[in-house]
């Protein structure tokens, strides 16, 4: 029989070692700034078109390549980083794999310009799909230029696998978060078709965050720090009334790299335990400084992930760390804590307390107001069939009444304890109380547990979709329109928004400079912090893109409410305890949020016989 083995021959080594190197445009981008870093530019420039498609260029001041290197950087395993195998016991540098030139090269067709400081002239060489096309000696400045141009040109199927442009854009401009704060001593500018979306100066990681997030973030961090042998750590957390509801904002940094650390990051998260609500995450942006002998970065390709030899003591020290930041207690006596003065967020002061997430409450609406005299007349006179199944659940007796003239004057839907302890149950037909998070009423059928938020959560999802659905949008002028600012990709996102966020009632114009102004939202959200709202919003609203979910406006209108619902810890009167459990069962679907998880259940008489079996 025939030998059947053949070795590939390099251009399809190099596709296929592609595959696992360069995924999407952000992947490129994140080996070409790292290059950059790695050749000691201290001036970055970022150029892309068309989310990466069609150029992704990096310009650096870097120390350049010499004519034979600068063939030689596209053929695979070609790095200068390591020699031998014990180099990578003490990496300090971004890559040493040698493989992500020659990956881009693969896939592309690149342009490559470089000049080494003390060399008169520079060297080009073109490359496309691995073949060097040309190479000839060039006028250019000191530093390297390379121009990825028409990604993924030769595999189809690669290239309509990319995302719409909002979202590949967004995958970039993360890659370009982490590399500019792992470098805040550095210049970047960052350009997109055309315009500049980040011009940042070398300066401070303070400084950094402000001009990568906006600059209402130095009110939302402090500043954590600590020094022992065994781990250095500097950064900022964010305040717990800031935390978010994905983990977007999360940085963690070894030795200037951007790393993923479950363990790290729980230890960072676990000093916020009871300061932030369930499924919430505080943001953070923090470095750690370990001997590279004490870590293990080569265990995955895409290098974001790390292990330590130290691990148990770093999760320790950076945990005490984070509660010393959050002002909690202090460790000084036990752990020798020197807080840096250096930076301009200053610690939490002693006799801070942290705050609970602000909740969003619409201070005017007042569900217990006769129909005429709220906002919602469209919605309230409707009568879904579910009605009936509320009806059915009480008797006379037990059905509220949520029309009362008394309930006219109670205040609406405050999740103030003060005013609960402060009130009697005037009017509470149906004997509700709390157990936990949930409202607890006895039926003559069984007895009613509802999760307050969930139920308020459907409540106002299925106003807002009724809105979107009649074209009825309700606005309220604002008094003082807000400014509201977002990074590149998420203002892309936010105008994609726009037609839905104007049929319901937002009224948002672009400003440039990735700045909008709102002038009014939908009666339904009086939020106080439209930004955080408008954040919460776009961030659902990618995730729903992403997992191609069909209905955009259902995904909106759902993180609008969520946002805004009423939350699980808050304390209702009475009367908005009874109203809640009317408004939900006027609903389409009370039983479930728009999540799909449970509102509610009805323990009847039977099940509770069964119990007491
Ligand atoms: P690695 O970074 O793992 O060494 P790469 O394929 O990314 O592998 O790069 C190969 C080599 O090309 C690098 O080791 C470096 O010597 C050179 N190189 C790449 N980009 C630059 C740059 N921007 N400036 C100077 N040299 C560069
Ligand atoms: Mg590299």
């Amino acid at each position: 029989m025939s030998d059947i083995i053949n070795i590939l021959p390099d251009s399809v080594a190099n596709q296929i070692a592609a595959g696992e190197v360069v995924e999407r445009p952000a992947s490129a981008v994140k080996e070409m700034l790292e290059n950059a870093m790695d050749a000691g530019a201290t001036a970055i420039e970022l150029i892309v078109k068309d989310a990466g498609r069609t150029l992704i260029q990096v310009i650096d001041n870097g120390c350049g390549m010499s004519d034979s290197d600068a063939r030689l950087c596209f053929e695979r395993h070609a790095t200068s980083k390591i020699h031998k195998a014990d180099d990578l016991f003490a990496i300090r540098t971004m890559g040493f794999r040698g493989e992500a030139l020659a990956a881009i090269a693969a896939v592309s067709q690149v342009e490559l310009r470089t000049r080494q400081h003390d060399s008169e002239l520079g060297t080009e060489v073109q490359v496309e799909g691995s073949d060097v096309k040309e190479q000839c000696p060039c006028n250019c400045a000191p530093g390297t230029s390379i121009a990825v141009k028409n990604l993924f040109f030769n595999i189809p199927a690669r290239r309509n696998f990319l995302k719409k442009d909002s979202i590949e854009l967004s995958h970039i401009e993360e890659i370009f978060r982490r590399v500019a704060l792992a470098n805040c001593d550095k210049d970047f500018a960052f350009h997109h078709n055309g315009r500049l979306l980040y011009d940042l100066k070398a300066s401070n990681l303070a400084q950094r965050i402000a001009g990568l997030f906006g600059n209402n973030y130095k009110e939302r961090l402090f500043h954590v720090h600590e020094e022992t042998d065994i781990v250095r750590i500097d950064g900022y957390i964010g305040k717990a009334e800031y935390a978010k509801r994905t983990r977007g904002e999360q940085y963690l940094f070894v030795n200037n790299r951007f790393i993923k650390h479950i363990g790290l990051s729980s230890a960072i998260e676990k000093a916020y335990a009871e300061l932030i609500p369930e499924r919430t995450y505080p943001s953070y942006f923090v470095m750690l400084e370990v001997d590279p002998s004490k870590i293990d970065v080569n265990i995955h390709p895409t290098k974001t992930e790390v292990k330590f030899t130290d691990e148990s003591v770093i999760y320790a020290i950076l945990r005490a760390a984070t509660k010393k930041a959050l002002g909690q207690f202090s460790l000084a006596t036990e752990l020798e804590f020197n807080p840096s003065t250096e930076f301009d967020f200053a610690p939490a002061p002693k006799d801070y307390t942290p705050q609970p997430p602000k909740v969003s409450y619409n201070s005017n609406y007042n569900p217990f107001a006769s129909q005429s005299e709220t906002r919602f007349d469209s919605f309230s006179s409707k009568k879904s069939p579910s009605r009936h199944e509320f009806e059915h659940f009480f008797d006379d007796t037990d059905k509220p009444s949520a029309r009362s003239e008394e309930c006219a004057s109670t205040p609406s839907l405050i999740p103030n304890a003060e005013h609960a302890t402060g009130t009697t149950q005037k009017t509470s037909e149906m004997p509700l109380s709390y157990l936990g998070r949930y409202i607890v009423s006895t039926l003559k059928s069984g007895i009613l547990i509802i999760d307050q938020q969930r139920a308020h959560e459907r409540i106002i999802y299925e106003r807002l979709m009724l809105r979107m659905e009649q074209s009825q949008a309700a606005a309220q002028q604002l008094l003082f329109p807000v400014n509201c600012r977002f990074n590149a990709g998420d203002s892309e996102v936010l105008m994609e928004m726009f037609p839905e966020l104007k049929q319901l009632g937002f009224a948002i114009e672009p400003l440039g400079q990735n700045t909008f102004v709102v002038t009014a939202t939908p009666v339904d959200i009086t939020d106080n912090d439209i930004q955080s709202l408008l954040e919460q919003a776009i961030s659902d609203y990618k995730g729903s893109m992403m997992q191609k979910f069909s209905d955009r406006k259902q995904s909106l209108c759902a993180a609008l409410a969520r946002q805004t619902a009423v939350k699980a810890g808050a304390t209702l009167y009475p009367q908005e305890m009874q109203q809640l459990i009317a408004d939900l069962f006027s609903c389409q679907v009370p039983h479930t949020a728009p999540s799909g998880k449970r509102t509610m259940f009805i323990l009847n008489e039977q099940e509770l016989a069964e119990r007491f079996k």
